[in-house]
C-alpha cells in the first residue's frame, strides 16, 4: 500500500534538498513526481521549491482552500502519477493532511511531505500536528546545535541577533533570522519570555 510520509526537522536541514532529490530519483526512472509548494513562500518565485545548495524544481503552489486530492486526482487521470511531494508542508491544513491521506489510501500514490515540527515559539504548526498524528512514516531529518547537541527548535532573531519572542507564527521574507538551537538553547534564548508564551509553563517552577 502507498504510505503517507512525514520527514520533520528544525529550519536549515536540508529538507528541499531531499525533496529534490526524492523527486529526480524517480523521474529518471521515467516516473512522473508532482511537486507542491505553499503559494505563501515566494522567496524563489512562485511556483518553485528551491534548495540552498542550488537545485530548484518547478512546483504547483498551494493555499489553504486548495483541494489537494481533487488536484492530484485530476492530474492522476490526464497521466498517471507515481510519487506526490511537498514542500513547506507545515503550512498545510488538517484538512489538507486528511486530503494527502486519502491520495496514499485511494489513489495509491505514495506522498512525501517534508516540513517543520515547530514554529520560533515552540509550538506545533498546524500541518505538522496532523502529519505527526496521521502519518504512517515519520522520520527526522537531524542537525545540530552550535554547541554540538542535536537541534530540534527554531529561534527567530532580530537583526542585533536578540531573540523575538512575538509575532505571527508565519513570517516569511522579513528583516529576521532564524537559528536552529538545542532544547537547552532554545530555553536560554527564550528566558525573557512571559510565562503564557512558553509551550512549556506548567513545566517546573
Ligand atoms: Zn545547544
Amino acid at each position: 500500500m502507498a504510505k503517507l510520509y512525514f520527514y520533520y526537522s528544525t529550519m536549515n536541514a536540508g529538507k528541499s534538498t531531499i525533496l529534490l532529490q526524492s523527486s529526480y530519483n524517480y523521474r529518471e526512472r521515467g516516473m512522473r513526481t508532482l511537486v507542491f509548494g505553499p503559494e505563501i513562500d515566494d522567496r524563489f518565485g512562485k511556483g518553485k521549491v528551491s534548495s540552498r545548495i542550488g537545485l530548484a524544481s518547478d512546483a504547483i503552489p498551494f493555499q489553504p482552500n486548495d483541494n489537494l486530492f481533487r488536484i492530484v486526482q485530476r492530474e492522476h487521470q490526464a497521466a498517471s502519477v507515481d510519487c506526490v511531494l511537498v514542500d513547506e508542508a507545515q503550512f498545510l491544513t488538517k484538512s489538507q493532511v486528511r486530503q494527502l491521506g486519502d491520495i496514499a489510501d485511494r489513489l495509491c500514490i505514495p506522498v512525501l511531505t517534508y516540513g517543520l515540527r515547530t514554529d520560533f515559539q515552540g509550538n506545533l504548526f498546524e500541518g505538522s500536528q496532523y502529519l505527526l498524528a496521521w502519518a504512517d512514516s515519520l522520520q527526522e531529518i537531524k542537525t545540530i546545535c552550535h554547541c554540538g547537541r542535536k537541534a530540534t527548535m527554531v529561534l527567530r532573531i532580530d537583526s542585533e541577533g536578540r531573540p523575538v519572542r512575538d509575532g505571527q507564527q508565519i513570517q516569511i521574507g522579513g528583516n529576521d533570522r532564524y537559528v536552529t538551537v538545542c532544547r537547552l538553547h532554545f530555553y536560554e534564548g527564550l528566558i525573557e519570555r512571559s510565562a503564557e508564551q512558553l509551550p512549556f509553563d506548567d513545566m517546573g517552577g
